[in-house]
This record gives structure tokens, sequence and C-alpha cells, in this order.
């Protein structure tokens, strides 16, 4: 190890920045925020200071007294010989010193860091590819959870009481697992914290009575986007790597669940050719057996759950018996869909408003309103629409809708093997019949969909879909 890493306290120290542009502007401000008393010494501070607060300015140039009672040095002048010259006095004077971009200069290196304060990360590469450093830092900011700093606090505010309460140091640490990596814990980053307080009770007091602990799972209900893995949340992708059971359906590909945990079990509850699928009760009791027997289930549905997802329905159950449980958002088929097919669902010049509507049958008939749907300067997104593609435009068109009006299907949106039809009203439908699409898909219908020959932009897997028109 080049260097060694500590973490310094600062509070009430006085800090030496020398130099007045952005960089000296960033070390002031990480210094107020850790507490510690920032003097700056340059003639003149530019713009970037705007942000920074409670700091002392001495508007000349430096002087080697300037070093006096410093705690730390921080320096970020052009002058060459500026730089060198504060450096070697710090030094000389046993006083730590940082040049930026001036790996020499420096006895000490500021590392990349993750604030989930109290909590926080520090990575360095030794000053020899800051940018590694950099990288990674962004790879942990992606997978530590943003409101780790509130669990840490939440774990810090309880620390003497559960101390008194489980005396023992082998049953406290398993508590402190059991709270913090799981349901508690999940409350608590999730922003329930009035609900993670309720449930720690309730585990708290069977701990010191004679029971033990109950088994608790809980239940994550995740949208898992329209496709491409690229297009999945943070949470959603750590909750994929905690979960126990993950319950799919045939909307989420392969290539997102390849990413959840490599030892949990997976169930399909969707429908497979010539079987039936597991009615919505039966998934909702599935959820909450598993979860009874201390599991962490993941139901992870396609695109947002929210959305045409039957989500609510799924969870409604575990409301009522009182099990833990989260939703996360996902990126919803018209959302993804729309991006990767460059058509924008709304534009100043074609649409102001948006609808989303179902084009699944209820007993052979489609149940929509056509009146509102044919108005002009909208957008219509139908979900589930392929199979009864036809009979939509033809009702829409008999409704009064324009049949110049342009319209296209995605199917497989998102996905290697996104394919695109356009057209109009009027031969939307011979297109999509001679096409052979597999789906998922949806039916975008509106003026925007002329937008895609300026703005599309996604190139599919040339083996398993088309680049531009399907049908060209
Ligand atoms: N909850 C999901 C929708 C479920 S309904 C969401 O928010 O996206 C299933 C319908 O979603 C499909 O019939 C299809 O219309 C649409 N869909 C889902 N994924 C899709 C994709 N990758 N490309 C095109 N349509 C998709």
């Amino acid at each position: 190890m080049k260097i060694f890493p500590i973490f310094l306290d600062l509070r009430e120290q006085s800090v030496l920045v020398v130099g007045g542009g952005a960089m000296a502007a960033r070390r002031c401000a990480a210094i107020t925020q850790a507490g510690g008393r920032a003097r700056v010494v340059a003639e003149t501070l530019s713009e970037a200071f705007e942000d920074c607060h409670d700091f002392d300015h001495q508007a000349r140039a430096f002087a080697p007294d300037d070093l006096d009672g410093a705690r730390l040095v921080f320096v970020a002048t052009e002058d060459e010989e500026l730089n060198q010259r504060v450096s070697s006095l710090a030094i000389a004077r046993g006083i730590p010193v940082n040049v930026a971009d001036r790996l020499k200069l420096c006895s000490f290196i500021m590392p990349s860091i993750v604030n989930r304060s109290p909590v926080v990360v520090a990575v360095s590469s030794g000053g020899e590819a800051p940018i590694v450093s950099r990288l990674l830092r962004a790879q942990l900011e992606t997978r530590i959870p943003r409101r780790l700093g509130q669990l840490a606090a939440f774990a810090g505010g309880l620390r003497k009481r559960i101390k008194q309460a489980i005396p023992d140091s082998t049953r406290r640490r398993r508590f402190w697992e059991k709270v913090t990596d799981g349901p508690v814990g999940d409350y608590v980053l999730a922003g329930q914290t009035d609900d993670a307080h309720r449930l720690l009770e309730k585990i708290l007091s069977a701990e010191s009575g004679d029971n033990a602990a109950p088994n608790l799972g809980e239940v994550y209900l995740v949208g898992g986007g329209p496709g491409d893995p690229d297009l999945l949340t943070f949470r959603a992708l750590r909750l994929m790597q905690q979960a126990d059971v993950v319950l799919h359906d045939r909307l989420v590909p392969d290539a997102i669940l390849d990413l959840v945990r490599r030892d949990a079990e997976r169930v399909f509850v969707g429908k497979r050719r010539g079987e039936h699928a597991l009615t919505q009760e039966s998934i909702s009791q599935l959820l909450v057996d598993l979860a009874r027997k201390g599991k962490r289930v993941l139901r992870l549905k396609g695109g947002d759950p929210f959305t045409f997802g039957r989500g609510g329905e799924e969870i409604e159950t575990l409301a009522s018996q009182d099990i833990p449980f989260q939703v996360v958002p996902g990126i919803t088929a018209a959302n993804g869909c729309a991006a990767y097919a460059g058509i924008p669902l709304t534009h100043r010049d074609h649409a102001q408003s948006c609808i989303f509507v179902t084009g699944h049958t209820k007993d052979g008939k489609l149940d929509l309103n056509w009146q509102t749907l044919v108005q002009p300067k909208q957008t219509v997104v139908v979900y589930m629409g392929l199979a009864a593609a036809g009979e939509i435009i033809a009702l829409l068109m008999s409704h009064g809708a324009d049949p110049t009006t342009p319209a296209a299907v995605v199917d497989n949106g998102t996905r290697d093997n996104q394919q695109i039809i356009d057209g109009t009203l009027n031969d939307l439908a011979d297109k999509i019949a001679s096409a052979n699409l597999e789906g998922p898909a949806i039916l975008i219908v509106g003026g925007v969909v002329t937008l895609r020959d300026k703005l599309s932009w996604f190139a599919p897997n040339q083996a398993g879909g088309s680049l531009t028109h399907a049908t060209e």
C-alpha cells in the first residue's frame, strides 16, 4: 500500500486554501461540509465561490504566515512557482498539503468519495489513475442505497437501548443483522421510517420475551422495465440481488432474469403455450406463503408494476395480511418503446397529451372510450393491442379518426429484436398482418410517429430485428 487511508476530524479546524478558481471552491465547500473553517487566500475569487458559505477570504497574495495554525493546506493555482513554494513550506512545517493535479507536490491526496453520511466510502488509486477510482466510485454510487446514511443513523440511535434489551453480545449481533439486513432495514432504505420503528418494536418484544423473533419475510414488487437490462433502476437491481425467491412471467426476458441472485429460486407464474397461468389469487397467496416462511420474495414484472401490471391486485392481499412490502417503479413499455423508436410521446407541434389504453378484449369485446381516443393533437398508446390491432384501427376510423393519421407498432421494444412498423391508420393493419410479429408490442397513434424519421437512433441487433422501417 503506497498511501495510508485515514478519515480526519476537521471540525473547528483551520484549513488553508490557496487559490480562487473552481477547484479551490470545491475544496472550500468540502472543508465546510466537514465542519472545518476554510481560509481562502486569493487575490480574486471566481464565480464558483458563490456556492460556498461561511469561509474566510483574504484578498491578497499568499504569505508564509498564512500557514500558521493550519491543520491542512490545499493549493489550487495556475502559478507553478507558487504551487511549489507553498508545498515545500507546508512540508517543512509538517502540515499535510495537497496541490491539485500535482501529485509530486502532495503529501496527501484526495480520494473519490461516495457520501452516505455518516457512512463515507473513499476510493483512491494512490494518485496513479484517478480515472479508475472515479469509475469505481460511479459503480459504488449505483450499488449503495441512497438512504444508507439514514440506516446508519437509525441503528446508531437505537444502540444504547438494544444493548440494554439484549445483553448477550452474540444474540445482539444476530439481532442487528436481522434488523439491518432484513425488512426493517429495507423499510428505512425505502423511506418508511415509521414502519421500520413499528416492526423493530415487534421484533424486539419477541426477542426479549421467550419467543423467538418471528420469521420475517418481505415482498418486493419490482418493475423490470421493457426489456433492455440497462433500463432497470438501481433499486430494482439491488433487490434482485438480495431476493431468495423470484416470481416472474413471460414479459421478463432472460437478459434481466440473469441479473437475479444466482442461487435465488425462480418460479414462473405466467402463461405458457397450452398451459394455464396461475390465477391472480394464487399468485397473491404464493407471495404471502413465501414471505411467511421468512423469504425475501421478488415479484418481478415487465415494465412498471402499476401500469397495466395488476401490481395493485397482487399486493392488496399482502397489505391486508400485514406482510412488509415495497413497490419499485419501472420504465413502462410506452416510455421505453417511444424512446427506442424515436417517437416522443408529446411534442409541441403534434400532441399536447398522451393516453395509455389497453387493447385487451373482455368477453371478445373492446370496451374503450372511442370519442376520447379520436381527439386531435394527442398520442394514443395501446398496450396488449397486437391481437386486436385490425379491429382497434377500424374502430378508431369509424369513430372519426383521419385515415391518414400516422401510426406505428413497436414490437419487442428496447430489446435486441426490436421491430417497428409504421404507416397510417389506413395501411397499418395490413402491414401488421403480413409482418408476423411475436409481441409484446404496443401501438402508437398520432402525429408524433412522423418524428421517427428524424429521431430514430437505436440500432437493434440485425439478426433479430430491423434497423428502420420493417416493411420497406
Ligand atoms: N406493466 C407493463 C405492461 C404489462 S401489459 C408495462 O408497464 O409495460 C403487457 C403489454 O405491455 C404487452 O401486451 C405490450 O403491449 C406491452 N409491452 C410490454 N413490454 C413491451 C416491449 N418490450 N415492447 C413492446 N410492448 C411491450
